[in-house]
């Protein structure tokens, strides 16, 4: 029997289990995958031994800290400092951030070739940085400066709601900030969201459990929008394929998690 689970804070709201048990169910694999709630992150590295976990997704607010009690961290993981994936393999703890992969994989059938990110948190440089590998340009839009100093650092345009002169028209508009979650806010001011949308195909917001203000917006000037359900789905896909050694089959598992939906 293999253990895994999400660990969080809050967690109680992760639908991370019911994606991964319903893979187990259905392929007959003898494994399970709880929640742990975190109240600090100190007994982070511990729980991994403690509870005998195989491995464990990570999220807010722990993906960064994640990313510095690894023995090891692969791909976009090491340059973005946050990790979202955990496998313990021989007593070591090996990092991942699959939630680059899902995005990506998320917006396969997009053509975009200039995007604006709103937001400067972990979401924002998970996307960000797998955009740029593509060779796809990304400005970043956020509200205040701190968060932007990691982006400056890294080659990227950024703007704050005040500092937006030099913002440009782009195909692509991403929201990741959490302004609409648990309420009916724009992530900017609407007339920064209509400047830059002028030849806009697409808006994509990561939040995925609703159409929020953002979408609703866009979707009246006829851009096709999309939130963040397939991201989750394929970020969740990726993890299993690092658990099992699965790869490649992400489109069958995402087709199995995707079942949840239906129950
Ligand atoms: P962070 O806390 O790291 O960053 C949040 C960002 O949003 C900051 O830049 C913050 O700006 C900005 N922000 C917050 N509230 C507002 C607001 N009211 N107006 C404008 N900007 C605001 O969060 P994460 O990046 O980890 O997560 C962001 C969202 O992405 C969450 O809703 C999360 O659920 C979702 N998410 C979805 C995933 C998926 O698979 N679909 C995966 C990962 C995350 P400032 O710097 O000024 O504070």
């Amino acid at each position: 029997m293999k253990y895994f689970c999400v660990i969080g804070n809050p967690i109680k709201h992760s639908i991370s289990p019911r994606l991964h048990n319903i893979v187990y169910k259905t392929l007959d694999i003898k494994a399970s995958y709880l929640r742990l709630s975190l109240k600090n992150d100190e007994r982070l590295r511990d729980v991994f031994f403690t509870h005998k976990l195989d491995g464990a997704n990570i999220t807010y607010p722990y993906k960064e800290i994640a990313f510095s009690i690894c023995d090891e961290v692969f791909g976009i993981a090491k340059k973005i400092g946050a990790v979202n994936t955990i496998l313990k393999k021989d007593n070591k703890l090996f990092g991942f951030n699959t939630d680059a992969a899902g995005f990506m994989k998320s917006i396969e059938e997009f053509k975009t070739k200039n995007v604006l990110v709103l937001g400067a948190g972990g979401a924002a440089k998970a996307i960000s940085f797998a955009l740029k590998d593509d060779a796809i340009n990304v400005d970043i839009l956020n509200r205040s400066e701190d968060k932007l100093n990691f982006f400056n650092k890294n080659g990227f345009r950024t703007f704050t709601h005040h500092d937006n002169n030099l913002l440009q028209n782009y195909d692509l508009i991403i929201n990741t900030t959490s302004a609409g979650l648990n309420n009916s806010e724009l992530p900017a001011p609407k007339e920064i969201l209509e400047y830059v949308s002028k030849n806009a195909k697409y808006a994509y917001d990561v939040i995925y459990n609703k159409n929020t203000e953002f979408i609703n917006f866009y979707r009246d000037k006829n851009v096709t929008c999309k939130n963040g359900f397939e991201m989750l789905l394929f970020q969740a896909a990726y993890a299993f394929n690092i658990f099992f050694d699965n790869e490649g089959k992400e489109d069958e598992i995402a087709n199995i998690m995707k079942r949840v939906l239906l129950l």
